[in-house]
């Protein structure tokens, strides 16, 4: 006899996603959460009268007809998460020029060839590309662990063409001037990226995720969306051990056939998901001597993406000198270089930092005539081998300087300070490393090559941003929507 239907481990927002849309089917489903409360990396935090959202300050698919917007029409939630809509959705500020990001297609695209007028047609081309990826792999999303190459050219022709491909080489093909393709690739570094890195297929997500339904963030904290995920599922009959490690996966010869909490506590299931860290599923909760050796030594080879220095501030008065509350500052004009920095674990005294002011959307988060900051670089998890108060505070003061020319007498005006590092992110989701996004998003990692949602093990599964289609929040709703897709068909059949 099981416990349950499924067994989850992990309340990060696939895992939410999967299990909600189990429960609704009727199935039992019990979620294992090691932190007192769900989301994961989609968290709040609040000291001192602010309101901090640990990271997710853009959300794509959370407008009509977008991908989270269905999931939680479908959880009958649409009136207790509201989204407020970012357009523009950034301002990019290079030494010489300000770009205005608008979060629409066409405008973008209006925008760009206003200021290259010769490259209008170039530009239109990337974006029909990939809009074509994206709908390819879209469509193959459910079918994934299918993989036909004689039909493969003819269904999805720009999906053969792509797949190898990174999206500095899709540039390639359609445009020429050095600096557009800088403004076309700012949002490979969402996915923590060079352009000459990110797969085509991989920045076809991003970008399309955020151009088909908007640029979005959540009306109040971030955290209300699990929140109310994670409200739902126990209505349906649910449950969600909070404050529960899982330590083992048990197995029953060669299948997954529950797990083993930190406390001693066993939970059966007909099926097991894993919602986190690829590495921890297999080598701590299975143990490596139950994987085969193949997909053992191709873990080994894969690479996590990077991972971000955030400095949140509570200061005095208002931020008027920002029209946008997203912004991202430059200090030239490769992206590449930056890189080549953050892989030998330095930060370039020319990195670009990110300067957002959430209370300049949602007032909620400072109290009256205060505001809210965050201000972050990307970083790797080895610039500092123990991430100490002083390695906090000289990457603190690099930032406050840096924003100093936007923001006047902003040392001064600074009421409440807290920071996070990668370690603190991989303390709070284990995630290794603090990887922001799972598997960096490289061609080999990414669209049909990323880790499928079944794994080497009979009933077991995995979710999140560690597996196909990838990190962000629309990325991983959508996984949770697959694997439990992929639950039922088994279960459906008997097997
Ligand atoms: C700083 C930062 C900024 C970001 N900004 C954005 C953004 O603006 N827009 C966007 O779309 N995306 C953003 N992302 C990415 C996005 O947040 C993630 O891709 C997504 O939330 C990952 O969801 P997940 O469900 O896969 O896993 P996670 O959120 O990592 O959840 C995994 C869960 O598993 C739990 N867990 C781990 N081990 C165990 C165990 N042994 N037992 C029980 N529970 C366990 C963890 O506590 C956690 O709750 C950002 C990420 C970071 C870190």
């Amino acid at each position: 006899m099981s416990d349950a239907d499924i067994v989850i481990i992990g309340a990060g927002m696939a895992g939410l996603t999967c299990g909600c849309l189990l429960a609704q089917k009727g199935l039992k489903v019990v979620m294992i959460e090691k932190n007192q409360k769900v989301g994961g990396c989609c968290t709040s935090f609040q000291k001192e009268g602010f309101l901090f959202d640990l990271s997710v300050q853009s959300l794509g698919e959370c407008q009509e007809g977008g991908r989270v917007w269905r999931v939680l029409k479908q959880l009958n939630l649409l009136d207790q998460v509201r989204f407020i809509s970012l357009e523009p959705a950034r301002e990019y500020y290079f030494p010489d020029q300000r770009v205005i990001q608008s979060s629409r297609m066409e405008t973008h695209i209006e925008n760009l060839s206003s200021l290259f007028p010769a490259e209008q047609k170039g530009i239109k081309e990337v974006y029909a590309a990939l809009e074509k990826i994206f709908e390819e792999f879209s469509s193959l999303r459910s079918s994934l662990n299918w993989f036909k190459p004689s039909s493969f050219l003819s269904r999805y022709p720009y999906l053969s063409r792509y797949k190898d491909k990174t999206y500095g080489e899709l540039l390639d093909e359609f445009i020429s001037n050095p600096f557009l393709k800088t403004l076309l690739s700012i949002r490979s570094s969402y996915a923590l990226l060079p352009p000459e890195e990110i797969s085509a297929v991989g920045m076809a997500g991003i970008e399309m995720s955020y151009f088909s339904h908007g640029v979005s963030c959540v009306d109040g904290k971030v955290e209300q969306l699990p929140m109310k995920m994670g409200e739902v599922l126990v209505r349906m009959g649910g449950e969600i051990l909070t404050g529960h490690e899982a330590q083992q996966i048990l197995m029953d010869e060669k299948r997954a056939i529950g797990v083993r909490l930190k406390n001693g506590q066993e939970m059966t299931g007909k099926v097991v998901v894993s919602n986190v860290d690829a590495h921890h599923t297999f080598s701590d909760l299975i143990g490596e001597n139950h994987i085969p050796a193949g997909f053992r030594s191709k873990l080994k080879g894969m690479r996590p993406s990077l991972s971000y220095f955030i400095l949140y501030l509570g200061i005095e008065g208002d931020v008027g000198e920002l029209p946008i509350s997203n912004n991202e500052i430059f200090f030239g004009d490769s992206l590449e270089k930056e890189f080549d920095f953050l892989y030998e674990n330095r930060i370039s005294e020319k990195a670009p930092f990110y300067l957002l002011v959430p209370s300049n959307v949602n007032p909620s988060h400072a109290p009256a005539g205060k505001s809210t900051l965050c201000l972050s670089c990307k970083v790797s998890y080895g610039f500092s081998p123990s991430w100490d108060r002083k390695t906090k505070d000289e990457l603190s003061k690099r930032l406050i300087q840096k924003a100093s020319a936007f923001i006047p007498n902003l040392e001064r005006r600074i009421l409440v300070k807290i920071e996070t590092t990668p370690k603190t992110i991989e303390q709070w989701t284990g995630n290794r490393w603090g990887a922001a996004y799972g598997w960096a998003q490289i061609p080999r990692q990414s669209g049909i090559y990323r880790l499928p949602r079944t794994a080497p093990i009979p009933n077991l599964y995995l979710t999140g941003h560690w597996t196909s289609p990838g990190g962000g929040i629309a990325g991983v709703v959508a996984s949770g929507e697959l694997t439990a897709e992929a639950v039922l068909n088994r279960l459906e059949k008997g097997e």
